[in-house]
This record gives structure tokens, C-alpha cells and sequence, in this order.
């Protein structure tokens, strides 16, 4: 295989589809890490909104640069249980450089008792997405079913989205795209104990198939243990297109045609 350099000008280019720059761990270090994303061929990033709070900050980083996007919404572990007003994130998600609503869903592993509260945010977050006609960012957690339950319900095809960070099963994964949605995988396809996700990485359609970091979090091997930053969403890259026995240009062709068409984001 003739294998084109990631920081050549010839190399399609990765996007790193979910990421928290505003984390505490990044302070300062934008250039930096601007600096090691265009040395490993990462043209962009999505940062992801966890909550109100710290949203003006996430906004701010796509203010701040063509080629970072972000997203509005409040995360389903975000302790604060105060009931979130889908005209809130409709307002907020006017802003040309919000193209997605989450990330948002159902977590039944890190957070437990009565989760109703829960269900209702990720309901009132779809009824958003719905409402200002964007796609919706994921995150789900040992609850599946009632993920996709509330997402029939709800009628989460209407503006599809992504299944982000994904370690559900390949029959979720099925569901998700019957609706519509694309699964993104992050640094753990790329650990050795992940070998039914391997499955999913080598099954998933081309078109409906992206990579992130979730960084500051699973950092990819052979990183593993340390901070994570975007230009790492290349190890994710590589480790599925070794899956799938197609090149690491063909996997970011896919990949990040599969984001600006997903996020209408203007390049
Ligand atoms: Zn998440
Ligand atoms: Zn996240």
C-alpha cells in the first residue's frame, strides 16, 4: 500500500467528531494542540457541550477557530437534575457554529436510582433537535433498550445523529442505523479486550461510520493511560481501517465526508 503521510497536503484529512477542549486539562494549550492535530492530519473537531454552565466556553472555541464546530446540550450524568427546557437549547442552538444537539441520552452504569429525570432530558433534547432541525450526539450506557425506545418515541429519525463513543452491541448498532443514526468509535476499538467492538468497527456501513476522541478521556493505543487530544482520533483511524482492511486515507475520506454531511458544517 502506498501509504499517504497524514501531515501531507495529499491526505484526505481526519475530523474528530467529539471532544471536550473546554476540560480544565487544555487550559492554555490550544496552540499546542492545534499544532500536533495539523501535524497528524486532524483538519477538525466537534466540541461537545456538557452543560449550560460550561457552554459559552465550548462556543467560544468555535468562535474562536474556522475549524472547530460545536454542539449544545446537557449530559446525562451532569448531577444538576433541574428539568432542561427544549426552547433553551432551541435558542441556543441558533448560533451558525452550533451544528448538533448533545450530547445527551442515557447512562444506567455511571448514574443509578430513579432515572426518570434522566429520560426526561434526553426526550427534551430530541424535542429540541427536532424543533431547530439538527442532528443529535448520543451517549448511551448499559441502557439501550430504553435508548432506543425514547428514540422511536421520540422520533429521533426525523434529524438522525450519532451514537457516539460506542461500546453497545452490533444488534444496537443495527437498530441506530435502521433509524438513521451513524455509530462513532473512539480510542477503545483500539483496546485488546474490545473484541466484539472490533466486530461492530469491521460491520458498521462505510457511510454512516465516524471516529472521535472523547478526549480528555480513552485516550487510544498506544497512548492509553495518558490525556487524550484530537490528533489521537488518527490511532482510532487507523486501528479501523486495519479492521476493515481498507487504507487510512479511504477510512478519512468516509469518515469525514459521513461528518459535513451528518453536521452541515461548512468546511
Ligand atoms: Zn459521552
Ligand atoms: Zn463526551
Amino acid at each position: 500500500m502506498n501509504a499517504v503521510s497524514p501531515a501531507s497536503a495529499a491526505f484526505p484529512g481526519l475530523v474528530d467528531s467529539h471532544c471536550h477542549l473546554d476540560f480544565p486539562d487544555f487550559e492554555g494549550k490550544m496552540a499546542e494542540i492545534r499544532e500536533e492535530m495539523r501535524a497528524n492530519g486532524v483538519t477538525h473537531a466537534l466540541c461537545i457541550s456538557v452543560n449550560f454552565a460550561g457552554f459559552p466556553k465550548v462556543l467560544a472555541l468555535a468562535e474562536a477557530y474556522d475549524n472547530f464546530f460545536a454542539s449544545v446540550g446537557v449530559h446525562p450524568d451532569h448531577e444538576d437534575r433541574t428539568e432542561v427546557d427544549p426552547a433553551r437549547l432551541v435558542e441556543l442552538a441558533r448560533h451558525p457554529r452550533i451544528v448538533a444537539i448533545g450530547e445527551t441520552g442515557l447512562d444506567y452504569y455511571r448514574v443509578s436510582g430513579d432515572l426518570v429525570w434522566q429520560r426526561e432530558r434526553f426526550r427534551a433534547h430530541i424535542r429540541a433537535a427536532r424543533e431547530c432541525r439538527k442532528p443529535l450526539v448520543i451517549h448511551t450506557r448499559q441502557a439501550a433498550e430504553d435508548t432506543l425506545t425514547i428514540m422511536r418515541e421520540e422520533r429521533a429519525a426525523e434529524v438522525g445523529g450519532v451514537m457516539h463513543c460506542f461500546t453497545e452491541s452490533r444488534a444496537m448498532a443495527e437498530v441506530a442505523i435502521a433509524l438513521g443514526f451513524h455509530i462513532s468509535f473512539s480510542g477503545i476499538v483500539t483496546f485488546k479486550n474490545a473484541g466484539a467492538l472490533k466486530d461492530v468497527a469491521r460491520w458498521v456501513p462505510l457511510e454512516r461510520l465516524l471516529v472521535e476522541t472523547d478526549s480528555p478521556y480513552l485516550a487510544p493505543v498506544p497512548h492509553r493511560g495518558k490525556t487524550n487530544r484530537p490528533a489521537l482520533v488518527r490511532h482510532v483511524a487507523e486501528e479501523v481501517a486495519r479492521l476493515r482492511g481498507i487504507s487510512l486515507e479511504d477510512l478519512a475520506t468516509a469518515s469525514t465526508r459521513n461528518f459535513f454531511r451528518l453536521f452541515k458544517a461548512a468546511k
